[in-house]
């Protein structure tokens, strides 16, 4: 598919962003997905323990009721997923996750101590790994213990999400964690074509997944979600057809379509892919602006990245207000709350620090079983981090910057503190991602697609990291994804 998908003078309401072939084969890189900003390989593990006290101590002094946002990781899964580049243990053996429990549960007390009485939480996500690998009474406990600990707000103003395998749950189970307090649902789907299921090693039948959704509908999830994968083995522009026809017609209110990242190098399953059953980075670009179109005509809105949504949605009408956040789950609406994760793996985001936990189950039992919270590195934000992360979360999520804000908010010039950026910004501006003037940076409708490019140039550890291998010789570094 050449040219462009739709022009800016004629983009109907809902069509918010501009699909265009060229400038994307050109500018498209390896670059961050900046659900932080320093990026999670620029924490160190020279933060630990104390420093992560530190926060807390900043964080709860600051009052009563200070909004939170809770992440619990499960790394189970029941089989591989070839494309697979979570954090995950793959095992049949549920005696795993009952011991993990015992242990998740000890360090959901342990934060639960640190922050009572100073705490909302407004936000809860349950990711993994595969979340529903608990059973249904392991996932009631489980909610029971984070209740007992946290004071949750209510049912209608919190956002409380849970990933969902469907080939894991039945419709009984969706209505069951209803009950149990989820409110949010998001679905793996990735592509409803079997040869492409079998490609992947991930079957899981169109009628079971509707059927869940349908469940999921009738339980009264506020939001569904489902998430697609374009660029796996054996898809082509007529099987993308097909899912994205029968995913429109089972009517979730926000889609996620996610670039399947070839790294064999960096993901072991990878290696059980062959790369000849791989569509071509021009299939790829084709079925992503087949994306694009079809769920513009459906009237799903571009929030950003990799994700539509209905215009009725939370996370359409959070961007609408200005109110949108982008953390370790992706899109949120809660900005502000500072985020608290548990569970093996997991990142936290404590006033001006990050700090993630040891990933391996051994050492996270270890530093339990000494009372200790199981924190491997972080890091802590300078002044210049935090100029730098507003910026590129505004532009992520809002797709436009006010300069005079920034001023307001941080004793800079922005001009002069941003003298080598701007110039940057002047070729993607002459290439048509943006427009400058003195008061906006504004995202074109064609520049939101290549967002990452855009907030790149205000990464200052990507370009002395590029410097540094401009030195050397050296070509991009390879642990990114392409930003297309
Ligand atoms: S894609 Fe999800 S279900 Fe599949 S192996 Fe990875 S974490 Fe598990």
């Amino acid at each position: 598919m050449e040219g462009t998908v739709g022009s800016a003078a004629l983009l109907p309401v809902t069509q918010t962003v501009e699909f265009d072939t060229a400038l994307i084969r050109k500018l498209s890189q390896l670059g961050p997905r900046y659900t932080s900003y320093p990026t999670a390989d620029r924490f160190n593990a020279e933060f630990g323990y104390r420093d992560y006290l530190q926060a807390v101590t900043g964080a709860t002094a600051r009052g009563n009721m200070h909004p939170l946002s809770l992440y619990i990781h499960i790394p189970f899964c029941e089989s591989i997923c070839y494309y697979c580049g979570c954090n995950k243990i793959v095992t049949k053996d549920r005696s795993k996750a009952a011991n993990y429990l015992i242990y998740l549960k000890r360090e959901i007390e342990m934060q639960g101590k640190l922050l009572a009485g100073a705490n909302q939480v407004e936000q809860l996500h349950f990711g993994g790994g595969t979340p529903t690998y608990l059973s249904d009474a392991q996932m009631g406990e489980l909610m029971q213990h984070l209740r007992r600990w946290f004071n949750f707000a209510p049912d209608a103003e919190g956002e409380y999400s849970i990933e969902v395998d469907p080939r894991t749950v039945t419709p009984e189970r969706v209505h069951s964690l209803r009950r149990q307090g989820f409110n949010r649902i998001s679905l793996g789907v990735q592509d409803f074509d079997a040869e492409v299921q079998k490609a992947v090693n991930r079957i899981q039948p169109e009628s079971e997944t509707v059927a869940i959704i349908d469940a999921a509908r009738a339980a009264g999830f506020r939001s569904v979600s489902v998430d697609l994968i374009y660029g796996l083995p054996k898809q082509n522009l007529q099987t993308m057809e097909q899912t994205l026809e029968k995913v429109i017609a089972a009517d979730p209110d926000r889609i996620a379509i996610y670039n399947y990242a070839h790294m064999p190098h960096l993901f072991k399953p990878q290696r059980r892919i062959a790369e000849a059953d791989l569509p071509s980075a021009e299939t790829k670009l084709d079925m992503l602006a087949l994306c694009i179109k079809r769920l513009n005509d459906a009237g799903y809105i571009y929030i950003g990245m990799d994700h539509f949504a209905k215009p009725t949605d939370d996370l359409a009408i959070a961007q609408r207000q200005g109110r949108l956040h982008r953390n370790f789950q992706g899109y949120s609406t809660h900005v502000g709350a500072d985020l608290v994760s548990c569970g093996v793996s997991a990142i936290s985001a404590i006033g001006a620090t990050y700090s993630q936990n040891v990933k391996t189950l051994d050492e996270y039992y270890e530093h339990i079983e000494q009372n200790e919270l199981p924190i491997a590195r972080g890091i802590k934000l300078n002044m210049d981090d935090l100029l730098r992360r507003i910026i590129i979360q505004m532009l992520m999520c809002n797709f436009e910057l006010s300069i005079a804000s920034i001023e307001l908010a941080y004793p800079i010039t922005f001009n002069s503190y941003f003298a080598t950026e701007l110039l940057k910004l002047r070729e993607l501006e002459q290439s048509g991602l943006l427009t400058i003037d003195e008061e906006w940076i504004t995202v074109t409708p064609k520049g939101r697609l290549l967002i990452r490019n855009i907030c790149m140039v205000f990464d200052r550890y990507l370009a002395s990291a590029q410097a540094a291998k401009a030195d050397d010789g050296a070509t991009q570094p390879l642990r990114y994804s392409k930003t297309i």
